[in-house]
């Protein structure tokens, strides 16, 4: 991995330099000591905040200091030279101060001091930024902790990771290249496990690492332990800018943050022998929730990196964890007992210390806990501790078991879940006769929950390129790294050979909700090769493949999936946000399925019913086509029949005009019974709850055959010739549809459509008792067109209610979505019972982007921060926000109690939610999967007020 510290930087304004000479810049923590608290999150990281309040909660957390994120702001405004400069004497006094706490002195002396330099933003980012341990070792040290801890072997096993770790984090120098000599000196032992190398192999290790370093970087390594640490703190802050840091905040919209902070931290050390272990633990289960016991995982005799590394099988913290473990991987009590003893069964008094710490914090920060602890010498020491990643499911769990366990009220356990991340919960899980029948291959870690079927692929860079291609990929690691975090963002699923449930793929796949199944030990996978064996089977890239997260199933080929149950926690979380939510939510639907679907996932009714969809389905399209093609000869005679005053060409054109007439009506005649049948069945799905229906929308030319072949069928069926069924395709064919003949321009042109549109609506109302549509019309851009349309459909109306003997209490409205509509919005609102904003083309028309063709250049935009978002996912609220503030204002100036809902693809969006929410809309309208988001992400707004 390449470091990018090495950029250039300005050169220090003497202003600026002096100016920030006031501020403090170095904030000590440890026992009884600490200068920072856990309110100051923004400038100490979380990390560090958390540090300084643990160590002042009386917890074992080893001394050290924080330089700010201020800091790190500055280290990109004036250099890291000027930086220096800056925080040298703050630095050295905080190291002083660190010396005398530990009794041990930074680079000499017979006591070294080691220290860890961490990085830590205000938002977690884990593994993201860099870290580098066992700092302030060099030959002097390493033979002076030789003699003080009798253990050879421990001291060069350090130097040799810090070498390393230094060497790549710091220098600049490919893991690749360490490996290399590592491999060699085992190779040559015929070792397979690092820790068979005794300390004379060790120090061959270091040896070849120094000489290899002095190659590569052309300079020695550096011994000076001030000279280590002063990189270290560049390399942490270069850190906060490196592709994969870059990429994370992206992918989290993690924004407006000044850098990362860095953490110089005494070394306690897990590798100090067999009475010393490291490991990670969960308050709670971060897949589940569940908190039936001390989620964790530990290793004995290493250091932090190598639990998450995935490089030995990590032991289970509690017994019940293990047995669990062991039931699940056929490993029998006795062998569980002897070699992979519970941390609870190993070090006992460790044990309990720990889990009173875990009840500790977790009342402390009142939301489940992620930590990390190491035991040196039978001694625990508490390392980090933050609120824990989580998936959907364990967000939900966890927010409403800590309602029940009264650690937070119902607002913080609404506050608590992430809108966006329940999308993960209303996915499809394996069809359980299918997944019975299917052939499993084995069986690792339930890493990461849900179910995955996808193409076998052995890289990121493969996963994203077949991803874009439209193909469904399993990304198949050894390990993931966070180099592979792209490709893990697009892939279905995660499966990897190693690693436990706190490996990098394990913790980035529940961040991301993606399932993961890991440290399947069976697998042997091939980046040579291409291939996946596991016993005799062997499978190649492109193969398909299926994955259960929450059981760490793997299976070969395809299974059926299904939606998942909406109950338990759920059910409860949601409940909450109705409660405390002031906005409606509808959705987006045309057919009765999806508003079954959307009313179960607790639509409050339909904010756009699109009836063009209901024209494609089975025959119909054959009718609309009939219409279609012969609408402008019929309105084109009946014109000039109207104009004509001789009574012998009128009979001429009374004769022209027959048979495109009669194919007309026909169309019409059998267009209605089938969309009245399609309103009765969307009304009864609704039971009750309103439907806005948009009358019709796109240009008539995208329901026409462009082919040959579908031109042929259709001048069969009309009895024309092809030639002029071409010929009105032709005269269709418009440059920028967008703009052109659709929307209520249509039925301007065609009335009869909405007539036609509108009895069916009033029809199925009639029969379906309870039914409340409200007919919509589109794409007004002048009051007048509105005023038309109404007034046929109030005709319609009429004639039905008359018809049918009964009162049908229609509304009618129509949608805002052409700029000239939004700044005239008074004149219509007089004409309209209700507003929907049309998002999509309110937001095309007003900055003037084609939405078929702004991909080209909108990735750019937002990329240079000229747009914040997509303006198409997130609506645009300083440019397209403020028309429909200001067309709101206008339409309520003249109807106070105007609806107003939004519809289109930002009405799921939990950003644009919030803004509906202050704008004081009536409701947003979204797809049908998105209702929940919705949902919640209101009642976010609400309490957030
Ligand atoms: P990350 O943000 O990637 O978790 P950390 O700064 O937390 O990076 O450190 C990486 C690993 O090194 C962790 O496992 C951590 O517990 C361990 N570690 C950090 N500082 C120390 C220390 N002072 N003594 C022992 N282990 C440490
Ligand atoms: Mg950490
Ligand atoms: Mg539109």
């Amino acid at each position: 991995m390449a470091k990018s510290v090495k950029v250039a930087k300005k050169a220090a304004p003497a202003k600026a330099v002096a100016q920030a000479k006031k501020a403090k810049y170095v904030y000590f923590f440890g026992a009884k000591q600490s200068e920072g608290t856990v309110a100051m999150k923004a400038l100490l990281g979380g990390k560090g905040a958390n540090l300084a309040d643990m160590a002042g909660l009386g917890l074992p957390v080893p001394p050290g200091f924080t330089i700010t994120t201020e800091a790190c702001a500055k280290y990109y405004e004036i250099g890291e030279k000027a930086l220096h400069e800056l925080i040298r004497e703050e630095v050295r006094d905080a190291l002083t101060k660190l010396e005398k706490a530990t009794g041990k002195t930074l680079g000499c002396g017979v006591n070294p001091l080691l220290v860890s330099v961490r990085s830590g933003a205000a938002a977690s980012m884990p593994g993201m930024m860099d870290t580098v341990l066992n700092l302030g070792l060099n030959p002097e040290t390493v033979e002076a902790m030789i003699a003080r801890t009798n253990n050879p072997r421990f001291v060069w096993d350090s130097y040799r990771r810090f070498i390393q770790m230094f060497g790549n984090v710091v220098l600049g120098v490919e893991h690749h290249d360490f490996e290399h000599e590592l491999e060699a000196v085992k190779h040559a032992k015929g070792y397979t496990l690092d820790t068979e190398l005794m300390t004379e192999d060790l120090k061959e290790v270091v040896a070849r690492y120094m000489k290899m370093v002095k190659k590569v970087k052309g300079c020695d390594f550096p011994t000076d332990a001030m000279e280590q640490l002063t990189l270290g703190i560049n390399a942490v802050f270069g850190s906060w800018n490196n592709p994969r840091a870059i990429k994370y905040r992206a992918l989290n919209d993690i924004r407006g943050l000044l850098g990362t902070a860095v953490n110089v931290q005494a070394m306690v050390f897990g590798n100090s022998g067999t009475n010393s272990a490291t490991g990670v633990a969960f308050t709670r289960d971060p897949s589940t929730g569940e908190h039936k016991y001390f989620y964790g995982e530990y290793l004995i005799n290493a250091q932090g990196e190598d639990v998450v590394a995935g490089i030995r099988t990590p032991q289970q913290i509690t017994v019940k964890g293990s047995r669990e473990w062991a039931k699940a991987r056929s490993v029998t009590e006795a062998v569980r007992k002897a070699q992979y003893p519970a941390l609870e069964e190993s070090m006992p008094k460790v044990f309990k210390q720990l889990d009173a710490i875990r009840v500790k914090l977790e009342q402390h920060y009142k939301d489940m806990q992620d930590l990390e602890f190491t035991i040196e010498d039978g001694t625990l020491y508490m390392l980090q501790t933050r609120n824990g990643k989580r998936t959907a499911a364990a967000a939900v769990k966890i927010a409403t078991d800590l309602v029940q366990e009264k650690i937070i009220d119902e607002k913080a356990a609404v506050l608590r879940v992430d809108p966006s991340q329940l999308d993960q919960l209303l996915h499809p899980v394996f069809v359980k006769s299918s997944e019975a029948k299917a052939k499993k291959i084995t069986v690792g870690l339930p890493a990461s929950p849900g179910a995955a079927t996808g193409q076998i692929v052995f890289n990121a860079a493969t996963a994203e390129l077949w991803a874009k291609e439209g193909k469904k990929v399993i990304l198949c690691r050894i390990e993931t790294s966070p180099e592979d975090i792209g490709g893990m963002n697009v892939a279905a699923g995660i499966l990897t050979a190693r690693g436990g449930m706190t490996s990098h793929a394990a913790v980035v796949a529940r961040g991301m909700g993606k399932c993961c199944v890991s440290g399947c030990g069976e697998l042997h996978i091939s980046y040579d090769k291409k291939t996946i064996s596991c016993n005799k089977l062997v499978l190649q890239e492109g193969d398909w493949i299926s994955l259960n997260g929450s059981t760490g199933a793997v299976y070969e080929g395809k299974i059926d999936s299904q939606d998942p149950k909406l109950t338990g926690p759920f059910a409860m979380i949601m409940a909450l946000a109705d409660k405390y939510r002031k906005l409606g939510v509808r959705t987006n639907a045309d057919t009765p399925r999806d508003t079954a679907k959307a009313v179960e996932f607790g639509a409050e009714g339909i904010g756009l019913c699109r009836t063009e969809h209901m024209f494609f389905e089975g025959d119909r399209i054959t009718s609309f086509r009939r219409m279609i093609l012969v609408a402008e000869t019929v309105k084109n005679l009946r014109a000039a029949l109207a104009a004509c005053c001789d009574a012998e060409e009128k009979a001429v054109l009374e004769r022209e005009l027959a048979a495109p007439l009669k194919q007309y009506n026909q169309a019409l005649k059998e267009l209605l019974p089938l969309q009245r049948k399609d309103f009765i069945g969307m009304f009864k799905a609704l039971k009750g709850r309103p439907c806005t229906v948009r009358l019709l929308d796109p240009p008539l030319h995208e329901f026409l055959p462009q082919d040959d072949a579908g031109q042929a069928e259709m001048a069969k069926l009309m009895g024309l010739s092809v030639e002029a069924i071409k010929q009105v395709v032709d005269s269709l064919h418009e440059t920028n549809p967008m703009l052109g003949h659709r929307g209520c321009r249509l039925g301007i042109s065609y009335p009869e459509v909405t007539l036609m549109q509108v009895r069916a609506i009033c029809e199925a109302a009639a029969a379906v008792k309870g039914s409340q549509p409200e007919i919509m019309v589109p794409l007004v851009g002048h009051v007048k067109e509105l005023a038309s349309q109404k007034a046929l459909i109030e005709q319609t109306i009429a004639e039905v209610e008359k018809a049918k003997k009964t009162k049908l209490h229609i509304k009618i409205g129509t949608m805002i979505e052409v700029p000239r509509a939004a700044i005239t919005a008074d004149q219509i609102a007089a004409e309209a019972d209700f507003f929907s904003f049309g998002t999509n083309d309110l937001t095309q028309m007003t900055c003037a982007f084609s939405r078929d063709d702004a991909g080209k250049f909108l990735g750019e935009y937002v990329a240079k921060g000229f747009y914040d978002y997509d303006p198409f996912q997130v609506l645009d609220q300083d440019g397209v926000g403020r028309l429909v503030d200001i067309a709101i204002k206008y339409g309520r100036g003249v109807k106070p109690n105007l609806k107003v809902g939004v519809c289109g693809e930002h009405g799921g969006d939990p950003k644009t939610v919030a803004f509906c929410h202050r704008l004081g809309f009536t409701y947003v309208s979204c797809s049908p999967y998105r209702v929940p988001i919705a949902r919640l992400a209101a009642a976010q707004a609400a309490l957030k007020g």
